[in-house]
């Protein structure tokens, strides 16, 4: 088994990595994945919310 990240012998330390940075490496594209996701969630939530009142109105 190798590194998805770097190619290299994975250890068995950081399997299925090679090392802590590459586990790290991971581990962030998945966090900016998961946060690209709940971002484009809450923005279509956010479109079918009314318009905050204008106070100068009344
Ligand atoms: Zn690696």
């Amino acid at each position: 088994m190798t590194c998805p990240i770097c190619g290299k012998p994975t250890a068995t330390e950081y399997r299925p990595f090679c090392s802590r940075r590459c586990a790290d490496v991971d581990l962030g594209r998945w966090l900016t994945e998961s946060y690209r996701i709940t971002a484009d969630s809450e923005d279509e939530a956010e479109d079918g919310l009314p318009e905050p009142e204008d106070p100068k109105a009344h």
